[in-house]
């Protein structure tokens, strides 16, 4: 295994004659077998010594300094010569470069000594090149980038005030968890990550997001993504370039400050966990109805608890149009279609019409001015297996019914909604 490192050496015979020991020097330090011999030795060479340093290890380390392992400094003592070596490097491989030298010092890799090498090779390439890494405090962030085959990266409970763009480049990047951060934004060319699955963004401040500042939430994400974790984050809005992440299917906005979620959540028709828990909502989209969710979780929310028969009598309220736009009409196929569009290739107007105008009726369909309204209860174990509510605020709320036509009306309501201009 060769370790990219920064390197000091230190003479112990020079400097207890009072010398001060160098400045780190990029090197590179390789774990080698004796080709004939059961032997191994540490070569350590940089530009100026081209040739190398060679340390014998087996009985020729005299100490091991690992205090500070992980801020990426070990010390190691010769016996024969009399050097102390300083190595500075990546955290993740200079663990994976005392794993090889422990299991050359204990003669744990002994009984296969022909295939050190080949083992060192393999080790290497693990951590060179690994799938998944793990950074929970800012000694471990590598100062050289991300590996490029990284599948699954945590970067947890450090402070990050913005996504670093090197994750943008991980390509093969599946799970990304960047929680517990003072991240406020995300760059819109992070829709065009081309693999990721899950993804991970509870607590931390994306409250200041303006509505455009969440474009990056649509793209290749509105395919691959299926879990996420939006809570804690104190979000007054919801975005709704989040209904349509069609593949979705865990949501968990919990813990945030919101009054409404979007009203075409019925669009997410994969979803399976929905989390809305700790929030300020009083009331569900009427959309909801067209989930059919394992589990949902409303609890600690301003719903009032609704007499079942409280709005039999109410009077829909009906926008007054008799035959929907071509506009309209032409909107609604796009959006039942789910074709793909931005202001590259529609007028920008239409893009915000499309996202911001569209109303959602029961059966799922969008209808943006002919529509009737009645806000209608729900029984919410008719759309979940488990929900989780307060004690004492029952199965059933109130949701804001988008009717989009006559059948629909009839089918979820029990009065006739008029639709007329
Ligand atoms: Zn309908």
């Amino acid at each position: 295994m060769k370790l990219p490192c920064a390197l000091t050496i230190l003479d112990r015979s020079l400097s207890s004659h009072g010398k001060k020991s160098n400045k780190p020097v990029n090197s590179t330090i390789a774990i080698c077998k004796h080709p004939k011999a059961d032997k191994h030795c540490l070569i350590v060479f940089n530009a100026k010594n081209a040739n190398g340093t060679k340390y014998d290890v087996n009985g020729n380390i005299q100490k091991l300094h690992t205090k500070f392992l992980n801020e990426g400094k070990v010390t190691i003592q010769f016996k024969h010569p009399p050097h102390d070596i300083y190595i500075q490097a990546t955290v993740i491989l200079l663990k994976s470069f005392l794993s090889i030298l422990h299991g050359v010092i204990t003669g744990t890799s002994k009984t296969k000594d022909s295939r050190v090498l080949s083992l060192s090779v393999n080790v290497t390439a693990k951590f060179v090149a690994p799938t998944k890494l793990v950074i929970k405090s800012r000694s471990e962030y590598p100062f050289k980038g991300f590996p490029p085959t990284l599948e699954n990266l945590t970067i947890e409970g450090i402070r990050r005030c913005g996504l670093d763009l090197g994750i943008l480049r991980l390509t093969k990047l599946k799970v990304l968890n960047i929680s517990d951060n003072n991240i406020s934004t995300i760059p819109e060319e992070f829709s065009l990550m081309k693999n990721l699955k899950v993804l991970d963004i509870s607590k931390n401040h994306f409250h200041q997001s303006s509505s455009r500042d969440w474009r990056w939430l649509s793209g290749n994400l509105c395919d691959t993504l299926v879990s996420l974790n939006m809570a804690s984050n104190k979000l007054k809005f919801l975005t709704v370039y989040i209904i349509k992440l069609r593949n979705l299917h865990s949501l968990d906005v919990s813990d945030n400050q919101l009054k409404e979620i979007p009203n075409g959540i019925g669009c997410l028709r994969k979803l399976k966990s929905l989390r809305v828990h700790s929030n300020f909502l009083d009331r569900l989209p009427g959309s909801i109805k067209c989930l059919r969710l394992v589990d949902l979780n409303v609890s600690n929310n301003r719903f009032e608890s609704s007499d079942q028969e409280s709005f039999v009598n109410q009077i829909p309220i009906s926008k007054t149009i008799l035959a929907a736009s071509l506009k309209e009409l032409a909107a609604q196929k796009v959006l039942e279609l789910g074709f793909k569009y931005d202001a590259s290739i529609i007028p920008a107007t239409l893009v915000f019409y499309l996202d911001s105008d569209a109303k959602y009726c029961p059966c799922g369909k969008p209808c943006f001015n002919v529509y009737s309204y009645k806000c209608n209860n729900l029984n919410l174990s008719t759309i979940s297996d488990a929900v989780i509510t307060n004690p004492l605020g029952g199965l059933i709320i109130k949701t804001d019914c988008y009717f989009c036509s006559h059948k629909c009306a009839r089918i979820y309501n029990v009065n006739r909604v008029p639709l007329v201009r």
